[in-house]
């Protein structure tokens, strides 16, 4: 069987990553999310190896020290990390693995997965994304303040990336890195 590949979806908090990837995999039948390890409770509803891996921190610590994890991070005082065993079988199985990640976990993926096809979300202005991120109202002010304070360095990583697309209008930018996607698996699955 053809090998899939890793897309890595990046670029600010707020840009519309989350709602990008949503509509992606509704529209990309190869397309699936690798489940992500967590050290974090679950919550009512939450199926283990469905919505997240659910890991104890002994566990967690021993992932990481035997190498386990593409990237992790640390937030609230929770842990969450990416298996590369995770990413790899998907792979393995021809699928086109998305993964939606900050640009500092980007870069360390980047490390890890250097043939991964790397798209940067962009906001079409500072102006629009703080008004995303104040109307998602998932963040406390300050948690919003230290987010738009990084934007800058983050804006500056984008030429890095394999493809830059603005997220103007949702269906619009959806649809360009579905054009994206499609064009690479072509070239990579012949
Ligand atoms: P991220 O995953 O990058 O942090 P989200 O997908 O959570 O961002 O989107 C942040 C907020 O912006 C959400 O409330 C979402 O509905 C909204 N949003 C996303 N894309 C657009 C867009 N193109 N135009 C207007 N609002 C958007």
């Amino acid at each position: 069987m053809k090998k899939g590949f890793l897309v890595v979806l990046s670029g600010p908090s707020g840009v519309g990553k989350g709602t990008v990837k949503k509509i992606l995999t509704e529209r990309i039948e190869e397309m699936c999310v690798a489940v992500t390890a967590t050290t974090r409770l679950p919550r009512p509803g939450e199926v283990e190896g469905k919505s997240y891996y659910f890991k104890t921190v002994e566990e967690f610590e021993r992932l990481v020290a035997e190498d386990a994890f593409i990237e992790h991070v640390t937030t609230y005082g929770n842990h969450y990390g990416s298996l590369k065993s995770e990413v790899r079988r998907l792979i393995d199985l021809g699928k086109i693995v998305i993964m939606e990640i900050d640009v500092k976990g980007a870069v360390k993926i980047k490390e890890q997965m250097p043939e991964a096809l790397f798209i940067f979300v962009m906001p079409p202005s500072k102006e629009e994304l703080e008004r995303r991120i104040r109307g998602r109202a998932t963040e406390t002010d300050d948690v919003i303040k230290t987010r738009l304070s990084i934007v800058d360095g983050e804006l500056a990583m984008a030429d890095r990336y394999d493809y830059v697309v603005v997220n103007d209008e949702v269906n619009n930018c959806a649809t360009k890195v579905e054009a994206i996607i499609r064009d690479e698996a072509k070239r990579r699955l012949n």
